[in-house]
């Protein structure tokens, strides 16, 4: 799945697929949130660096929210949403015999995590059944009982499981075991030797101890168990594969029978494992990884007993600290928002529990807010932007000058299968099976991610159901799916800055227009690309337009590798090239869609700015942002895009229309010389 941007709470995530931040301030922020000629700084020139003309006064006026590692359009949105979910959650949470059962699940989720004061008292009662399970452990060969019941519960220990669609059969659903139990965002946290990282370590071994401490064991002997835990996971983090590897399809997909991969952990009981969680009877799965496994076998015979136990009990307690007394919260506060992403201090509670209810019952909530927020009109309009957009993406591929008459004949049948989603399910999840007890907070986070494992498990051996959405509607996102050749554009995106009613094309086409073809954009990716209109992985491309495709993605490889990400640090050109490749794709189609419906009349100039003028500052306009030091770093390594300020500037340097639209002279710093082009 690729998405337009990296949700970061997402990211810094426990086991409830959520953690916490926002602002402190009870009202949304800025309720201004369409693009005003005042905002440009007319002091820069925009040939020099259009991302500073067209954000640097914005950025001015809109610093970091203490609670929050990063404030920029995308973040407005979000919270404007969360005060609307707010508003229906609160509505609900009321224990009326009246409430209808998709209420009382959401208002009930709601008031237990509100309720302070039961979680409090409760104190770490919720957990005590399975650190009781852990410690009665009598034999490493018992492991594999307690890795289930953690699994089923959301708590990632060992490694991952789940389903996914066949790489090469895309109508088929079959089981998958991937790397995994590793608490920090990314192996390289583990193995990178520079003096940032290894402080880094030295602060996540101190916040293990800690929460061991939390957890009444002394200073000393939570001080060997957190290097216990340092240990196991580094030892896991040796197997894992790097980020920029795992964005190659070929490299995740190993398809083998249990057999196959219990000779690679032989040590690990797989056949009580895939018997026993929740799995229908499966002859072959995807082991994305073969060399973590072999690896998690090394880790597994050299770790004693009590390690093991030491290492479950850590991910027990890290996965469900967030639902935990405000000790615990703090704690993992300090460690996962604090000193990884530079998150001054803790959201207000009704945000945090805001973002779990949208995890956990995601597409209940969705109902009432696209009930509130999203009617059919909106439907109908993105769904003609996503018409035009196609239409250019057409009259591309038709015209690129690289491609020979047989790649472009099965590019053009690709296009032509993609399907939109747009807005919200046709069809809603149903939750009926899911227990939402008023008052046990932990415990209904905990039924949610056994909910959410078994839903995904059920999928195994079945057709691909089309409708099941990935992220819930008030989500500020899109995507684009390889394997399902489909985009996604929830509700929760399709209002200003990025579509809005009240501008004209010029801007619109500018914003959700260039988020179209961006992720259209992603099917002819590096990556994308490598998946036919079906959605398998297959080769349809004829040798000599790969080697001309694989010239032009590494011209956009180059040029970003060149770019500063924070401080020291330099963008990934490969981690980040899908992305990179999507964006100039998305606003050159973008560009054509605008062309087209100008249909050769220029519009007279708004604010003095033209209709190509207004067009480039639609797309900087979405993209001004702040963002910590610390987060920025973050991503370097575990993001798949680039920063906000070379979304904008490494795309329109590289695009003539830019130069043309501005005036700019041929030697200015944002007209490129060796411009890059793919799309
Ligand atoms: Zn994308």
């Amino acid at each position: 799945m690729r998405f337009l941007k990296i949700t970061w709470f997402l990211l810094l995530s426990t086991s409830f697929g959520l953690a916490q931040a926002a602002s402190s301030a009870d009202q949304p922020k800025n309720e201004n949130v369409r693009f005003s000629a005042d905002m440009l700084d007319r002091n820069i020139d925009p040939c020099t660096d259009f991302y500073a003309y067209a954000c640097s006064k914005w950025l001015a006026q809109n610093p970091i929210p203490s609670d929050r590692p990063e404030w920029g359009r995308f973040d407005e949105l979000e919270e404007r949403g969360e005060h609307i979910v707010r508003g229906i959650l609160e509505k609900y949470s009321a224990n009326d015999p009246k409430r209808t059962v998709v209420e009382q699940k959401i208002g009930d989720y709601y008031q237990s995590c509100m309720d302070e004061g039961a979680i409090e008292s409760a104190g770490t009662h919720p957990l005590e059944n399975e650190l009781k399970t852990i410690d009665a452990l009598q034999s490493k060969q018992e492991l594999v009982k307690e890795v289930i019941r953690l699994h089923r519960k959301g708590v990632g220990a060992l490694f991952n499981f789940t389903s996914d669609q066949d790489f090469k059969d895309a109508t088929q659903v079959i089981a998958e075991a991937d790397q995994g139990g590793m608490a920090l965002p990314d192996r390289d946290y583990y193995l990178k030797d520079d003096s940032k990282s290894a402080e880094l370590r030295k602060q996540y071994v101190e916040h293990v101890q800690k929460m061991f401490q939390l957890l009444g064991d002394s200073p000393e002997k939570a001080a060997a168990e957190a290097k216990t835990v340092m240990d196991i996971e580094t030892g896991l983090a040796k197997g894992a594969l790097d980020r920029t590897s795992r964005r190659d399809p070929n490299k995740v997909y190993h398809k083998m029978t249990a057999k196959e991969l219990a000779a690679l952990s032989p040590d690990f009981s797989w056949n009580i494992y895939l018997e026993g969680v929740g799995a229908p009877a499966t002859q072959v799965l995807n082991v994305t990884e073969p060399e973590f496994f072999k690896q998690m076998d090394k880790v597994l015979k050299t770790a004693s007993l009590d390690d093991w136990k030491t290492y479950l009990r850590w991910h027990a307690v890290h996965s469900n600290a967030a639902l935990l007394p405000a000790k615990f919260v703090k704690e993992n506060f300090d460690f996962f928002d604090k000193a990884l992403a530079g998150t001054k201090e803790l959201s207000p509670r009704w945000k945090r529990c805001v973002r779990y209810t949208n995890g956990d019952l995601g597409e209940a909530v969705g109902q009432k807010y696209v009930d509130l927020t999203f009617g059919a009109e909106g439907k109908e309009r993105t769904l003609k932007m996503v018409q035009a957009l196609e239409k250019s993406l057409g009259g591309d591929i038709d015209n690129l000058p690289w491609m020979g008459p047989e790649t472009r004949k099965q590019a053009r049948v690709k296009l032509a299968a993609i399907t939109n989603r747009i807005g919200y399910p046709d069809k809603w999840r149903d939750y009926g099976s899911l227990k939402i007890v008023r008052g046990d907070a932990l415990g209904n986070s905990s039924r949610a991610n056994e909910f959410e494992f078994q839903r995904q498990l059920n999928k195994i051996g079945k057709p691909v159901d089309k409708n099941d959405w990935p992220y819930p509607p008030p989500t500020v996102n899109a995507s684009y799916n390889p394997q399902l050749n489909n985009i996604t554009f929830p509700a929760g995106i399709l209002q200003p800055p990025f579509y809005d009613n009240r501008a004209d094309d010029a801007m619109n086409f500018g914003g959700i227009g260039a988020v179209i073809g961006h992720e259209l954009t992603h099917g002819f990716d590096d990556e994308g690309s490598q998946f036919d209109a079906q959605g398998n992985l297959r080769d349809w491309w004829t040798e000599q337009d790969k080697k001309e495709f694989g010239q032009r993605t590494q011209c956009i490889a180059d040029q970003y590798s060149g770019y500063a990400a924070v401080d020291d640090l330099k963008v990934n050109g490969k981690l980040t090239l899908g992305e990179n490749v999507a964006d100039n794709g998305g606003m050159r189609i973008g560009y054509m869609a605008l062309l087209s419906a100008l249909a050769g009349k220029q519009p007279a100039p708004v604010d003095g700015l033209t209709a190509e003028q207004r067009f480039f500052l639609g797309w900087a306009n979405v993209w001004c942002q702040n963002q910590t030091d610390e987060l920025s770093r973050m991503l370097v390594t575990v993001d798949q895009h680039s920063p906000s300020r070379w979304r904008v500037n490494a795309v329109t340097s590289n695009m003539p229309e830019f130069r043309e639209a501005f005036h700019c002279k041929a030697d200015a710093p944002m007209v490129r010389q060796n411009a890059c082009r793919v799309w």
